[in-house]
């Protein structure tokens, strides 16, 4: 099992510790692929779209590129046109096909199967007009999965004219105008949209949360046109993808450990011929250095031998000479 804190992460298969994400906030950000848990529950969320995706084109509203290349492979899977859009593209620098607002989609009436609006709607001054745009393109059995920022207890506050200041203070960011509240429902409900609101904790039991790096507290609104998203159906398929995504991530992890102990036990073998080879050389020079103290002690043993003998090499030629004088 992956050690606390460190995930299998859904939007890119990785293994390991989170990072911190935006604002410092501990445990949130993949360090593979940067998934932000909102990411992460939106992609485990995808295969249990197949069939909507299949109902016509796959809109996803300011793609993010954590997962526009998920959600198109989610669009090729179906068979269908996968379309990235956007207001303002340049603002985040993301690529797409459609530059348009949400509040005037330039696609016909139910032609879209699946739409992906995560953090969008707080942003847009008219709402409203948003929300009953998407009413209006979604096809019959098409669904929009719908995230939005928004307070428990208290109704929405909004004013799209307030100053930045006041925004950030507000709304939590420069370029929100409103931070949805309890009313967040009503507003997609009179709006045409069916709408069932649900929370991770619904769809995974705790350990799964904590495997795949998913609050169990993520809401997200998930919309139709007609009847509301089968829950039970919604449950199975996500738990069964879930314990997929677990399993093949342990496997990669169990693969890994293998390959880097395959690593150590070679470097430990390297390691042990470094050390004969050490041993050797010391062997070496052990038998060097005796060899030398030898000769030294050779040396002065021959040096105290020579001694006496010159000395009595001295005195004999001293005698010698002495005795010639002597004949004299
Ligand atoms: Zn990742």
């Amino acid at each position: 099992m992956p050690t606390p804190g460190s995930i299998v992460c859904p939007a890119c298969q990785g293994v390991g510790r989170l990072n911190p994400g935006p604002g410092g906030r501990p445990l949130a950000a993949c360090r593979h692929c940067g998934s932000l848990e909102r990411h992460r529950a939106l992609v485990g969320l995808l295969p249990a779209t197949a069939k909507h995706a299949a109902r016509g084109l796959v809109l996803d509203v300011a793609p993010t590129p954590v997962t526009s290349e998920i959600i198109r492979a989610t669009a090729g899977d179906a068979g269908s046109r996968y379309l990235g859009m956007d207001f303002d593209p340049a603002a985040d620098k993301r690529a797409v096909n459609v530059q348009a607002s949400l509040t005037d989609i330039p696609l016909p009436d139910s032609s879209v199967g699946l739409v992906i609006c995560f953090h969008v709607l707080e942003h847009i001054p008219d709402d409203r007009t948003a929300m009953r745009d998407l009413a209006r393109v979604l096809a019959d059995g098409g669904l929009a999965l719908v995230q939005v920022p928004r307070k428990v207890g208290v109704p929405t506050d909004e004013d799209p004219s307030a100053p930045v200041e006041v925004r950030l203070e507000r709304f939590g960011q420069a370029d929100h105008v409103r931070f949805y509240g309890e009313d967040f429902e009503d507003r997609l409900q009179e709006s045409g949209l069916t709408v069932t609101a649900i929370v991770m904790s619904d769809l995974y039991d705790p350990l799964e949360c904590e495997a795949l790096g998913i609050d169990p507290a993520e809401t997200v609104w998930l919309c139709t046109t007609g009847e509301a998203v089968d829950l039970p159906e919604l449950r199975g398929q996500c738990g069964a993808s879930a314990q997929r995504s677990i399993l093949d991530g342990l496997d990669r992890t169990f693969l890994l450990a293998d390959q880097r102990g395959a690593e150590l036990r070679a470097s430990a073998d390297r390691l042990r011929a470094s050390q004969e080879r050490l041993r050797a050389t010391a062997a070496k020079l052990r038998s060097k250095n005796e060899r030398i103290r030898e000769l030294k002690a050779r040396l002065a043993d021959a040096r105290a031998g020579h001694r006496p003998t010159r000395l009595s090499r001295v005195r004999a030629r001293v005698g010698r000479v002495r005795r010639r004088l002597r004949q004299h």
